[in-house]
């Protein structure tokens, strides 16, 4: 896979050259990128492993015994994910995202959240800090994650159905354990949100019963399109359940109506029950592209800058933290990576041959 990415220093290659330290004019502030998009999200993975085989993410048949995952050593160490994330807070994040693979399999993870739970934005505001998990592990560390200083979890969930949950997951994990964990969690006082991959065919008759018990739980459950997200899952078009009809079969039973974002460039769509009992939320990454209002960059366990979830490229940071580069070096780095950056892989999408290398898988990149 390695000969696909970008190194940052290596000039065949497009490159980002690094000036000299003392030709250096390091950015100040937040970046805007060639489509004006700032730089406000950073999604950070930790581990390429999984303990689940979700069918549609990391199927068995590739993700199998002979599969080499990254050695430690090619990892990001904890310090040197919290020295590049602080680089990027002050260029703008607002948002981090800890993820994975399963960020829970990652040894120790409590302490990077407490590194990163320290970090403030330049005008004093705490970090948001959330982690994306299946949960397995969830009722283990629910409690110390919060005391870390984790703000809040979504747990990826794709049907109350023990069968199908089972057949999706592909490791015969059970749907009680999942529900246990999102119990443990609120009971640290941890919000969860709840994601749901809609696979026509597959769990698309999961869409109401699960609607309905998040509803009466008040959790906000986001139902979101199946993406192509990679190149091992065999995705098709046909397999894609558009939001809109996620949003009628709920509305049918149960009244909605849309409602505001939270914030610019939210990636879900928010709609509220119209008894004032919830909401639920749909991504649209398929069917509604919202590329235009993308401010989330990517980096890889291997420390590799990814500026879109459908890369085939990233930038090799890691070797600049290795090679002793200094904060003002690595700051000119994202700098450049970001200003530069034009990608739209989801409004293209069909309309160019734009898709046709190999993309970087969603268990590598996080999701
Ligand atoms: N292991 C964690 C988990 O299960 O939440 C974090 C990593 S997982 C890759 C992050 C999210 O990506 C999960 O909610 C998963 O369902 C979603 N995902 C994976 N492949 C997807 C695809 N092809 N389309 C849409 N969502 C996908």
């Amino acid at each position: 896979m390695s000969e696909r990415f970008i190194p940052l220093l290596d000039a065949r290659v497009r490159s980002v050259a690094l000036p000299a330290s003392e030709h250096l004019e390091p950015p100040l502030g937040r970046l805007n990128d060639r489509l004006q998009r700032p730089l406000r999200d950073l999604r950070i993975s930790v581990t390429d492993r999984c303990n689940f085989r979700c069918t549609y993410c990391m199927p068995k048949e590739v993700f199998d015994r002979e599969h080499r995952f990254l050695p430690h050593s090619q990892l990001l160490t904890f310090e040197e994910i919290a020295r590049l994330a602080r680089r990027f807070v002050v260029h703008g994040v607002e948002k981090i995202r800890i993820t994975g693979g399963e960020p829970l399999l990652r040894k120790d993870l409590t302490r990077l959240v407490q590194m990163l739970a320290e970090l403030s934005t330049p005008d004093g505001r705490p970090v948001d800090l959330a982690l994306t998990t299946n949960a397995s592990l969830l009722r283990r560390h629910a409690a110390s994650l919060a005391q870390a200083g984790l703000k809040r979890l979504t747990v990826s969930l794709d049907a109350l159905d023990d069968d199908v949950f089972r057949r999706m997951n592909d490791v015969d994990f059970p749907v009680a354990s999942v529900l246990d964990g999102i119990d443990a969690a609120t009971s640290a006082g941890l919000p969860v949100k709840i994601n749901m991959v809609v696979q026509r065919g597959t769990n698309e008759h999961q869409v109401l019963p699960m609607a309905r018990l998040f509803k009466e739980r008040g959790h906000v459950l986001r139902m979101i399109e199946y993406m192509d997200v990679g190149s091992t899952n065999g995705w098709r078009l046909d397999q894609v359940m558009p939001a809109s009809e996620m949003i009628a079969r709920i509305d049918a039973e149960m009244p909605l109506e849309p409602i505001d974002p939270n914030y610019p460039g939210e990636v879900a769509q928010r709609w509220r029950y119209r008894d004032g009992r919830g909401e639920i939320g749909v991504v649209a990454s398929v069917t509604q592209a919202f590329c235009r209002s993308c401010t989330r960059a990517r980096l890889s366990i291997e420390g590799r800058l990814y500026l879109c979830l459908f890369a085939s490229q990233g930038y090799d940071l890691r070797s600049l933290l290795r090679g002793g580069a200094s904060d003002a070096q690595l700051s000119t780095a994202i700098a450049r990576i970001w200003s530069g950056r034009s990608d739209r892989y989801s409004e293209l999408r069909g309309r160019t041959d734009h898709g046709a290398a190999a993309k970087v898988e969603m268990s590598y990149i996080g999701g």
